[in-house]
């Protein structure tokens, strides 16, 4: 029986990446005996990416691509993929080459198997720059001690999902998306596979340290109540010492002639409580504004054209 492959490759001003990562792809898919597609989702890049995945197209028909009015962001370039793929199996990788295509193999394997989704981990590896690693690390662990779900550090956007969990995920009508932490909500049999990961081919990390920051709050936030929990135990740990600080202070007003003075510790009091008040204040805040976006039912992403739309996908079986 033959079956169809969907690769979606979300990407943003990688216009030296792309022929490199098809051509590597060509080479994968052909000598299996299926049907393939390969979806590059162009993020609003503002280099020649778009006039690459163009010339691609023309060279290779099974090429497709989804292009953005602007840059929504790498898990809405995926979720745009996953949307408008047509394959038996929706495989979700880089365009920057550290993803390595040789693992489309045994991934494929493995969904053959019988597995629904085959997830990837990405070993400690030290070609990693050192502020990766231990942003990413630090991250994983706050996500899994805050979330409600156990995510195995590592764990990124490269994964295979069959049809029947892409179609699950589509039906999600989550607008914040943390899509690996989705996946592993959703179930499913999961298969986690170990990989190296190689040097990004050319250009550098498109996930500025602002992305990675908003993309960890949201990681948090969309899966777990923690943190407003967190807020309400410090504010009754709190409320308990300065009560029983001013039982203290009473009693030793009546009981003795210390007498409790000091400027500088009632202001620093103020500006502690209040600086505390803030912080929680931010996180209610958080949460609102998220319910805010949902509400509001925006699409997640716009899309200026789409190949997939313009002719019935002509399958090249090889
Ligand atoms: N990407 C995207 N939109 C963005 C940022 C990144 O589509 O706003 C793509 C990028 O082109 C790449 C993938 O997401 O294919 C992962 O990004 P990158 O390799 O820069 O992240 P890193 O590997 O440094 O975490
Ligand atoms: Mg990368």
């Amino acid at each position: 029986m033959s079956f169809k492959i969907s690769v979606i490759v979300p990407t943003y001003n990688e216009e030296k990446n792309v022929w490199m990562l098809a051509q590597c792809l060509e080479d994968i898919l052909s000598p299996i005996n299926c049907f393939y597609e390969i979806i590059f989702v162009d993020d609003g890049s503002q280099d020649n990416t778009l006039t690459e995945l163009e010339k691609l197209r023309q060279h290779n028909n099974s090429i497709h691509y989804i292009s953005f009015s602007r840059n929504f962001g790498h898990q809405y370039a995926l979720k745009a993929g996953l949307d408008m793929a047509t394959g038996d199996c929706v495989i979700s990788m880089d365009a920057d080459l550290q993803h390595p295509p040789a693992l489309l193999i045994p991934m494929i394997d493995k969904w053959q198997e019988g597995y629904d989704v085959v997830y990837t981990q990405r070993l400690e590896d030290a070609k990693l720059p050192f502020f990766k690693r231990v942003t990413s690390r630090a991250f994983y662990k706050l996500m899994n001690w805050l979330s409600d779900i156990e995510i195995e550090e590592g764990t990124a956007d490269f994964r295979l999902m069959d049809k029947v969990v892409v179609n699950v995920f589509k039906q999600l009508p989550e607008r914040d998306l943390f899509i690996r932490g989705l996946v592993k909500w959703m179930g499913f049999k999961q298969y986690c596979m170990p990989y190296e990961p190689n040097q990004r081919y050319s250009g550098t990390s498109k996930y500025s340290f602002k992305k990675m920051l908003l993309f960890a709050l949201n990681g948090i936030t969309s899966f777990s109540v923690k943190p407003l929990r967190l807020a309400m135990i410090i504010g009754f740990t709190l409320s308990l010492v300065s009560f029983s600080y001013a039982v203290f202070a009473f009693l030793s007003y009546l009981f003795t002639n210390w007498n409790t003075s000091g400027w500088t510790s009632v202001i620093m009091g103020v500006l502690f409580i209040g600086g505390l008040q803030l912080i929680m204040l931010g996180i209610i805040g958080e949460y609102i504004g998220k319910l805010f976006m949902q509400a509001k039912q925006r699409p997640s992403y716009i899309v200026k054209k789409n190949t997939l739309d313009e002719s019935p996908t002509i399958l090249t079986k090889k």
